[in-house]
C-alpha cells in the first residue's frame, strides 16, 4: 500500500493488486487444497452404498431435488472453490464415460488425499507421492483384471444382466422396484443393441415420465411415447396401420410476407379464397393417415384436417420428431412440396391414452416399422420421484450397455477394493524408494470404500473389514448373512471399477502438484 497525492494535493491510497488476493504457497497451498477437496468427498461419503443416505438440495429458485446420485449432488451443490470443482468434474467424467460409480470415485479421491496429507506432514515430497500413487494404481488395475470374471448372457438368458443392474439400483431411492426396473432397462438396451458389433446406441432409448400412478406402473414400450395429444378433440383416438407424415414446416396456407390488402366484397371471392386454401391441402394428399408436425397450425387448418378425417399432432419437439422418424422409418419433411408417399413413416398402432381423471393424454406410437427405438415410461407419485427414477434408470442403462460392450465383471460391496488393497500392499515391498510409502498409503485409501459401506450400514468397520484373501469377500450391507458377494449376486462392471481407480488417481495427482494457489479475495462491500 502506498500513499500518493493527485494534482490538487488530495491524498489517495494505491493498493497493489497482489494485496487484494489470497495467495498460498508450498505446503500451505497443498494442505488448503486437500482440505477443500476432502470437504466435498465427506459430503458424498454418507451416500455410498445400498444403505447410503439421500441428500436434499434446493436451487436458488426454490426447486427441491432429493437424490442419492453422486454426480447430481455435486452438480447441484454450487461449490465455488476451484479445487472442489475438480471433484465435481471428476464425478461428471465418471458419469459421462461409465454412467455409474459417481459417488465411489469421489470417495476414493477423498481417501487418497487424506492419506497424501499424512505423508506430506511426514515430509515426503508431493511429486514422490504422485509417482507412488501412479505405480499403485497400475498394480491395482492389473489386479482387477486378474480377479475379473467373464460372464455369459444372450438374448434368451438375460438374468446375469438383470442381476448387475439390480446391484446398481439397490443403492438408489427406487430400490423397492429394483427387479422390475432392472428388467425394463435390460430389455430396452437389448432392443437397441447390436450384439454382434457390441454396440449400443442409448440415444434410441427415450425416458419419459408422467406424474401419477405408482412406480410399479413404469413400463417399457416398444415404440415412442410423446407427451402430446391430437390437435382436435373429435379426431380419432386410435389409428391402425398408420402412415405418418413427419413435418417441420407450419401446417397452414402460406401467408404473404409483406402487408397486402385483400378485398373480399362478394361471396364468390370468399369462396375462391377458400378453395385456394383447400387446394393447398389437397396438393399434399399423398395417403398419410396421421400428421405429426413440429409447428402449430391455425384454426382453419385444424378444422380442415378434422373434416378430412386426418388426425394431427402439433408442437412435437425436434428430438422426439427425430426418434419418431427413426422408429417408423419415415423421413422428416421440411416443405410440403417434398412430401411423397415413400417419405411416410409406418406404425402398426397409434393411440391416444388418457390418464386418471385428468385431462392428461399421451400419444403411443407402437409396432413401428423399425422397432429399434423404445421408450421407458416412468410413473410416480411426484415430480421429484420421477426425476430420481430417471437418473437411476440412466445408471442402470449405462451398466447394461457397458456389459454388452465388455462382459467382464468384478464383485461389489467393496470386495474388489479390499482385494486390490491387499495386492497393492503386497507389491509395495518390491519398491525400495520413498514411493513405497505412497504405495502403502494407496492401499490404505482403497479400504475407504468398504469402510464407508460398512459405516453407512451401521456395521462396525474394524470387525467387518477382515483381511481374507477372497476376491468376493465384501461388506454385507443388507444383513443377508454372508460376506460372499458371489452368493449375494452383487456385481459391478470391470470397466467401471477400473475407470474409478484411474480417474481418482489422476485428479489426486493433479491436486498434489499444485503448490501455488492464487485467488482473488472475497469482495467486501
Ligand atoms: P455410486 O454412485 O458410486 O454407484 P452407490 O451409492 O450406487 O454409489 O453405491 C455403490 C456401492 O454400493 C458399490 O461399491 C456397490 O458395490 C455397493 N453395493 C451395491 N449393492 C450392494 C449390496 N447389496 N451389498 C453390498 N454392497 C452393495
Amino acid at each position: 500500500m502506498a500513499l500518493a497525492f493527485d494534482e490538487f494535493g488530495r491524498p489517495f491510497l494505491i493498493l497493489k493488486e497482489q494485496d487484494q488476493k489470497t495467495r498460498l504457497r508450498g505446503l500451505d497451498a497443498q494442505k488448503a487444497n486437500i482440505a477443500a477437496a476432502r470437504a466435498v468427498a465427506r459430503i458424498l461419503r454418507t451416500s455410498l452404498g445400498p444403505k447410503g443416505m439421500d441428500k436434499m438440495l434446493q436451487s436458488p429458485d426454490g426447486d427441491v431435488t432429493i437424490t442419492n446420485d453422486g454426480a447430481t449432488i455435486l452438480e447441484l451443490m454450487d461449490v465455488d472453490n476451484q479445487i472442489a470443482k475438480l471433484l465435481v468434474e471428476l464425478s461428471r467424467s465418471q458419469d459421462y464415460e461409465i454412467g455409474d460409480g459417481t459417488t465411489g470415485v469421489v470417495v476414493m479421491a477423498g481417501a487418497l488425499l487424506e492419506e497424501a496429507e499424512k505423508l506430506l506432514e511426514r515430509g515426503i515430497h508431493p511429486i514422490r507421492i504422485a509417482e507412488g500413487y501412479e505405480m499403485a494404481s497400475r498394480i491395482a488395475v492389473e489386479h482387477l483384471e486378474r480377479i475379473a470374471h467373464k460372464f455369459e448372457f444372450g438374448p434368451t438368458n438375460i438374468e446375469p444382466l438383470v442381476q448387475t443392474c439390480m446391484t446398481t439400483l439397490s443403492s438408489k431411492i427406487v430400490n423397492r422396484c429394483k427387479r422390475s426396473l432392472a428388467e425394463i432397462s435390460v430389455k430396452a438396451v437389448l432392443a437397441v443393441a447390436d450384439l454382434e458389433r457390441k454396440d449400443v446406441n442409448l440415444d434410441l432409448i427415450k425416458v419419459e415420465g408422467k406424474v401419477g400412478g405408482k412406480l410399479e406402473d413404469t413400463e417399457l414400450i416398444y415404440g415412442i411415447v410423446v407427451d402430446k395429444d391430437m390437435s382436435h378433440p373429435q379426431m380419432p383416438k386410435r389409428i391402425e396401420d398408420a402412415k405418418i407424415a413427419i413435418l417441420t414446416c407450419p401446417f397452414e396456407p402460406p401467408k404473404p410476407k409483406t402487408k397486402h390488402k385483400v378485398d373480399i366484397d362478394t361471396v364468390e371471392k370468399f369462396q375462391t379464397l377458400r378453395q385456394q386454401e383447400q387446394k393447398y391441402f389437397d396438393d399434399m394428399d399423398v395417403g398419410a393417415t396421421l400428421v405429426i408436425c413440429q409447428w402449430g397450425f391455425d384454426d382453419e387448418a385444424n378444422h380442415l384436417l378434422m373434416h378430412r378425417n386426418l388426425p394431427a399432432v402439433r408442437w412435437v419437439g425436434g428430438v422426439e420428431l427425430e426418434l419418431i422418424a427413426i422408429a417408423t422409418g419415415g423421413r422428416i419433411v421440411p416443405r410440403f412440396q417434398e412430401l411423397t408417399p415413400e417419405k411416410l413413416g409406418k406404425a402398426g398402432l397409434v393411440r391416444e391414452k388418457s390418464f386418471g381423471t385428468t385431462k392428461d393424454r399421451m400419444l403411443y406410437i407402437e409396432h413401428c416399422a423399425n422397432s429399434r427405438a423404445v421408450t421407458i415410461f416412468i410413473r410416480g407419485g411426484n415430480k421429484m420421484m420421477i426425476e430420481e427414477t430417471k437418473r437411476s434408470i440412466h445408471d442402470s442403462l449405462c451398466v447394461a450397455r457397458n456389459l454388452i460392450c465388455n462382459n467382464s465383471i468384478v464383485y461389489g460391496g467393496g470386495s474388489a477394493e479390499i482385494s486390490c488393497s491387499l495386492a497393492v500392499e503386497a507389491a509395495a515391498d518390491k519398491y525400495p524408494g520413498v514411493e513405497q510409502y505412497a504405495i502403502r498409503a494407496f492401499a490404505d485409501a482403497l479400504d475407504a470404500i468398504p469402510m464407508a459401506l460398512a459405516e453407512n450400514s451401521g456395521l462396525q468397520p474394524i470387525e467387518t473389514l477382515s483381511a481374507e484373501n477372497n476376491p468376493c469377500c465384501g461388506i454385507d450391507c443388507n444383513d443377508v448373512g454372508t460376506n460372499d458377494m458371489l452368493e449375494q449376486n452383487v456385481f459391478e462392471t470391470l470397466i467401471g471399477k477400473r475407470q474409478q481407480i484411474l480417474l481418482a488417481t489422476q485428479v489426486v495427482k493433479m491436486i498434489l502438484k499444485i503448490d501455488d494457489f492464487n485467488a482473488p479475495a472475497p469482495m467486501v462491500i
